[in-house]
This record gives structure tokens, sequence and C-alpha cells, in this order.
């Protein structure tokens, strides 16, 4: 009778996730039925999950939202599908992104923006007649898919906030882990250095149920950590955990004091005090600390992100991969050959095509010292920095040396400078499409959305957005904290006592 009644919960919300989806248009895919075969004895059998759409299922198309996969499903299972279906999750669907994890906001999907299923309390409840704002991207359509109650748990990849920032702004939890602690086998790559396949969740309890299931270390992926470099890693972040847990005095906090650039709009630092405070409350010690080199963290990452970005969309050529686009009938000859030329122009969106002429311009011989070798450089610095707060060693790290005891465990900041974006109606879309066209004003824009969850990303560290309540505007905001290389379950605990 238990899996009974769990086949027909499921069957059941499965109805209720596409009525939500009409109007959320969280999920670019949602199965007819769900595999009945229920085993109550797993531990996430009655756990839900939506996978956003750039990570492989064989049961399922996956599209990365993007008109070039059109119509494909993989023949195999990412690594972290097979794990969850393993632990005995149904899958729901798949989950709406910006194309290729491309984007901020989860504007740049061939399926259509997301729209938040945030609403403040004052507004009508009427959905034609509420304040629509974007999701945040690139996971938006996992954030907005946990945050409308579609499913307690959604997977995303983060590869420079695209977790984090969807989690800040429809009010959800969202961990970025460690790089290399989840395996990226069968994840499509946008930037492989700093790709990560993430956890976004109702609350931390999920996030960390999730995450014991699927941090493994797994050979097929070559950039999956060691079992000796992970359990040297834990060993390290429980020893430093038993320090304060009978009493929160020996947990320290660091406060970056560079998180808090031009652009934060001041109505997010209220929830941000007020989290600082109950830390405090609570016995935990909160210093402000250095990390200098942000400043330039932003522009490295555009110049690394989009350096890889351009190497990995070159597979989509019409031939080996991808949809096909042949020159029309008539064509001269040269053109008529040209099927990678029609196949890209046609199936690529504006972002991802910004980004494949940004990281081959970085790349060739003229740009490569000046921007690529420069924001590896910027980001050795980034690294360095954090190495330099954290009392405890960077296992990566060889001559590792920790700062000892006046060094902070984690680090605490606000998740996005500001809460989610409105979603400009139709009519002031089209005015400012030759902006849009142009590109430039309108993409800085978004760039600067990710200016506080870059320099965790470059870095590969642990980083998880937990809610922290309202702005002045009465939208959600997190704050992020970040640990040290493989202290995931650290973030992990200070997100609870945070939540
Ligand atoms: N917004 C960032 C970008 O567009 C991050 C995307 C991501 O993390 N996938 O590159």
């Amino acid at each position: 009778p238990r899996q009974c009644r769990a086949i027909s919960r499921l069957q059941s919300s499965l109805k209720a996730v596409n009525a939500k989806n009409l109007d959320v248009n969280a999920l670019v895919y949602v199965p007819q039925c769900i595999n009945p075969a229920v085993d109550t004895d797993l531990p996430l059998y009655d756990v839900p999950v939506a996978i956003k759409d750039n990570i492989c299922t064989a049961s399922m198309p996956t599209t990365c939202s993007s008109s070039m996969l059109t119509g494909f499903t993989s023949p195999f299972d990412a690594t972290v599908v097979e794990l969850l279906q393993s632990a005995g999750a149904p899958i729901i669907g798949k989950a709406n992104c910006d194309e290729f994890g491309m984007g901020s906001l989860n504007m740049y999907s061939s399926c259509g923006p997301v729209v938040n299923p945030y609403q403040p309390k004052s507004r009508t409840t009427a959905w034609s007649e509420r304040e629509r704002r974007y999701a945040g991207g690139s996971s938006g359509g996992s954030a907005a898919a946990v945050a409308a109650g579609m499913c307690p748990v959604a997977l995303g990849t983060d590869t420079g906030g695209s977790i984090r920032l969807p989690a800040s702004y429809c009010g959800v939890v969202g961990l970025k882990p460690s790089y290399g602690i989840i395996s990226r086998w069968g994840v499509v790559s946008f930037a492989d250095s700093l790709d990560c396949v993430g956890i976004i969740g109702q609350n931390v309890d999920y996030v960390k149920r999730t995450f014991g299931i699927l941090s493994k270390y797994d050979k097929k992926d070559l950039s999956s950590a060691k079992p000796p470099t992970r359990t040297k890693a834990r060993e390290g972040c429980r020893n430093a955990m038993t320090n304060w847990q009978s009493s929160l005095s020996g947990l320290r906090v660091g406060i970056p004091q560079e998180y808090f650039p031009a652009e934060t709009d001041r109505d997010i630092l209220g929830p941000l005090k007020q989290v600082i405070k109950n830390l405090q409350k609570v016995g935990v010690t909160v210093v402000p600390v250095q990390l200098p080199s942000t400043p330039y963290a932003l522009s490295a990452y555009y110049v690394i992100a989009s350096a890889e970005a351009s190497s990995n969309m070159a597979r989509y050529d019409g031939i080996q991969y991808g949809l096909r686009v042949d020159p029309p009938p008539g064509a001269d000859a040269r053109k008529a050959a040209d099927v990678y030329g029609y196949t890209r122009t046609q199936c690529f969106g504006p972002e991802v095509k910004r980004r494949i002429l940004l990281g081959t311009y970085a790349l060739t011989a003229d740009a490569f010292d000046n921007y690529f070798l420069q924001a590896q450089r910027v980001r050795k610095l980034i690294r360095a920095d954090f190495d330099k707060v954290f009392r405890h060693a960077n296992v990566l790290m060889t001559g590792e040396t920790s700062v000892g005891p006046e060094g902070v465990d984690v680090l605490l900041h606000p998740s996005a400078i500001r809460t989610a974006p409105p979603i400009p109606d139709a009519s002031i879309a089209v005015e400012n499409s030759s902006k849009e066209s142009n590109g430039l004003e309108s993409s800085l824009e978004d760039y600067v959305q990710d200016v506080l969850t870059v320099p965790a990303s470059l870095a590969g560290l642990p980083a998880i957005s937990v809610p922290a309540g309202l702005a002045d505007d009465q939208w959600p905001i997190g704050v992020s904290v970040v640990g040290q290389w493989g202290y995931d379950e650290m973030v992990l605990r200070v997100a609870e006592i945070i939540e």
C-alpha cells in the first residue's frame, strides 16, 4: 500500500506540475507518466527531481534549451541521473535554462523565459495581474520548478553562478559544490574548467540528502576528485566542525569587504545585516576580511568561460552533432558548401553567438597574451586570495599551508546585487530591440549580475545560496556561504544555521 500511495501521489503531482508549468515555463519536457517502479526502501523514493536540460537523460530529450539540439535524445544517462535513479528519485522532467547555460536571467532560451513563481504577499493572486520577474539563470527552470512547488529538488549546473543566482531570485536554496566533487560525465560542456553540477532545493535538508547521493568519485569524469583527496578534505572539514559542535563561538565567519560593489542595490543590505545579527546572537564570530583581487574576477571569468565555450561549441557543425540546415537550393557553389555557417547562423541564439565571437577572439594569436593568459593569472590570484583567509589549508595545493586560527571557516556575502529583475512587457521589449541587437549594453548589464558569484567558481570552491528574507521591494534575496575546497559539508552546516 505504501508503494501504491507513492505511485498515485506521483501521477497526481504530474498533473499539477503540467498545470503550473503553463504559467511558469520552468520545464521544457514533462513525461506522460513516471516510471512506476517505486521502491519505498530507497532513500529518495519520495523526492521528485527536475533535471536541467543540459544534463543527459536517456528517457527524455536533452536540448540545452537550444534550437541546435531540437529533438535530441541522448543514448545514455549522465552519472548524476543514474545515481538519482538508483536512489529511487522519480524524474519529473527537464528544466528550462539559458541556451547551453549561457546567461544570468533565463531569457536566452529557445523555449522562452522562465517566469519567477514568487509573488509578494501584498499582490493579487490572479496570475494575469501578477508582477512578472525573471527567475534568474541559467538554471532558472530548476529554481522556478522548486519555488513553484513542482518538485522539492532540481539539478542545475553552475559555471559562474547559474545555481546561486536563480536560487537567490526565486527564494530557494542552491548549492554549487566544490569543483570535481560531483560527476560531470554526461553533462553538456560549456566551460569545462568551471562547470559544476549542483542542487537546488526547497530547504537545506533536501539539498544535503541529494548531495549525499551525488557526491561520489566517478572514473568516467577525468576532473572528478580522486578518493584520497576527497577523504583528506572531508576529514579536515569534519575535524574543524567538531570545534564548534558544542558552542558556535568556535565558528568564524568572514565578510569580504570587496563584495559590496557600486552596482549593489542598497535595498538588499537589510536582510544580510539581519543574518549577521542572528549569527552573532547564537555566538558565531563574524569578522571582516579582504579578498583584494575580487574586482578583476568578472572580466577574467568572461574571458575564460567564453574561450572554453567557443571551443566546446565548435562540435555543433550540422554534421556530427546538432540540427543540420542546408543552404537553400540555387546558392552559389562556395555558399552551398557552407552547411556549418548556415546551421550555426540559424540554430544558435544571440548570446551563444556572442560568446563564440568573444572566446574565439580571446584565443587568437594577437589577443591571447593580453586576454586569455592575463585572465588565467587573475584566476590564480583569486585562488590565492581565498587561501589566505581560510583557516583550513587547500588540499589541492602542494605544500599547503593554512593561516591558522586567525583565518575564517567560511565566508558570507549577498548572493546577488539585487532582487529578480522585471521581465519587460512585449511593447518595451520591441522598443529595446535595437539595444538588444547591438547586444552591448544589455549583455554587459546581464554580466554584472554575476559579479558576486564568479570568484568562487574561478577558485572551484563550494558555495551555497540560502534565502535570507525579503529586500525592500518584498522580493527574496539570498546570502551565500563559501568554504574551502572539499568543505561542502561545512557550507551545508552553516546554511542550516542560517536557515
Ligand atoms: N551567467 C554566467 C554566464 O553567463 C554563468 C552561467 C552559468 O553559471 N552557467 O556565463
